[in-house]
């Protein structure tokens, strides 16, 4: 009988555990190692929630992508019975002068065959009460987008792996001079070893990921829905996308509060910041609501993250070997947008690693250069 593959994946945020849970899948005798307790709240697989939406411009791999996503997240709530995805929808704002990103979806939709709907600012008005269009000259809506509940969706991974017979521990993994990964002072050994450590992959290969990478941290608020008013909970209300004003935000889940990001790039130490958000985030967010969201005018905030995002210049997710080490594979490069496909990416990454196939040219390592914002998959 041939022998089972022993792989190691390192690092159990979304990227890590769907590639372990994969990995597993395939007959792979996998151990998870992170370094703190998976689901924790300095990784960017944290928060309730992730906005699931198949726009990405003109780019129809992410499209596609996004569209086996969904089918994944339907499949893993049924087979967990928990609440994975909610289909609340998602708007997204094209604001006049601002719009390359919005101008090229619709025939990438209409070539995969996503679900949209164009409204002109006033239908938009009418549709969705909620949201102030000024500035806006029209909006796409996909009815078949939403949320993902990150942290649940990292838990609830992490189950499915331990079913498949997964082994999960604790350990903080270092690289030496090489690059080449320690653990409690011994090198890790296995037949594949995927690293997953979202933005500390950064620090950890200072000569191969570091000069592809920034590192910036992003504040989310979260604000109170008026007494006695659902018309800001989920079932009324969809996620949205506001480019034009930097932003992003989603509807009440839960109890959470809506949540509304502004992007102010910030700067953060991952090991050493307090997660608490900055002053000047409070403001910009209030004053972003005051003009998008009137409704919310006044209402508190109750809930805040501050967590990261590793950004490659052009936004593309990082799947490629290590060129000094041939069974180490970098699974991450995040960008902002991995958590939507983490059923799929887990499934690329443990068919690469398990050499059933190579990996796709965008994921290279090697050649990454910055696209223009009508050709970047994140309108960047
Ligand atoms: C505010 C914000 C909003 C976002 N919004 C969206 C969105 O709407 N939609 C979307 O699809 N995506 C979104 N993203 C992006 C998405 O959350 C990330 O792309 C995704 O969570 C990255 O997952 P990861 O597993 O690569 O990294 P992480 O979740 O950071 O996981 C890395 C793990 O590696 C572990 N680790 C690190 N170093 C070591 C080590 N040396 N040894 C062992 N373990 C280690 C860490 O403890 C951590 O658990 C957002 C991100 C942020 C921050």
């Amino acid at each position: 009988m041939p022998r089972k593959s022993e792989a190691i994946v390192v690092g159990a945020g979304i990227a890590g555990v769907m590639s372990a849970l994969e990995l597993a899948r395939r007959g792979a005798s996998v151990t998870l190692i992170d370094r703190w307790e998976p689901g924790h709240s300095r990784a960017a697989s944290t928060d309730y929630n992730r906005v699931f939406r198949a726009i990405s411009g003109r780019d129809e791999f992410y499209t596609r992508w996004v569209r086996d996503a969904r089918q994944r997240w339907l499949e893993m709530q049924a087979e967990t019975g928990q609440t994975l995805y909610y289909e609340c929808g998602a708007l997204i704002l094209a604001t006049a002068g601002h719009c390359d990103w919005e101008d090229a979806t619709p025939a990438t939709f209409d070539t995969v065959g996503v679900p949209y709907y164009r409204f002109s600012a006033d239908d938009a008005a009418a549709h969705f009460p909620q949201f102030d269009f000024t500035g806006i000259s029209y909006a796409l809506f996909e009815p078949e987008a939403g949320m993902v509940m990150a942290h649940r969706c990292v838990r609830a991974g992490l189950e499915l792996f331990e079913r498949a017979g997964g082994t999960v521990r604790r350990g903080r993994v270092v690289t030496d001079e090489n690059e080449r990964l320690m653990l409690d002072g011994k090198p890790l050994e296995a037949d594949l070893i995927v690293v997953a450590t979202g933005a500390w992959m950064a620090d950890m290969f200072p000569r191969t990921i570091k000069p592809i990478s920034a590192i910036i941290g992003i504040n989310v608020l979260y604000t109170s829905t008026p007494d006695g008013d659902d018309s800001f909970d989920q079932a009324r209300m969809p996620c949205w996308i506001d480019h034009g004003e930097g932003s992003f935000g989603l509807s009440s889940v839960e109890g959470s509060g809506v949540k509304a990001a502004v992007v102010i790039p910030d700067r953060i130490d991952l090991d050493n910041d307090e997660r608490l958000i900055k002053r000047e985030t409070l403001s910009r967010t209030r004053s972003y609501i005051r003009k998008r969201l009137p409704g919310l005018i006044g209402e508190r905030v109750v809930d805040s993250k501050f967590n990261q995002v590793i950004l490659t210049p052009d936004t593309h997710f990082i799947v490629d070997w290590h060129p000094g080490h041939d069974n180490v594979l970098l699974a991450g490069g995040c960008s902002g947008h991995l958590f939507k496909h983490g059923p799929v990416f887990g499934d690329f990454v443990a068919g690469v690693g398990l050499k059933e196939y190579g990996t796709a040219d965008r994921f290279k390592i090697a050649g990454r250069k910055k696209l223009s914002p009508r050709e970047s998959p994140s309108g960047r």
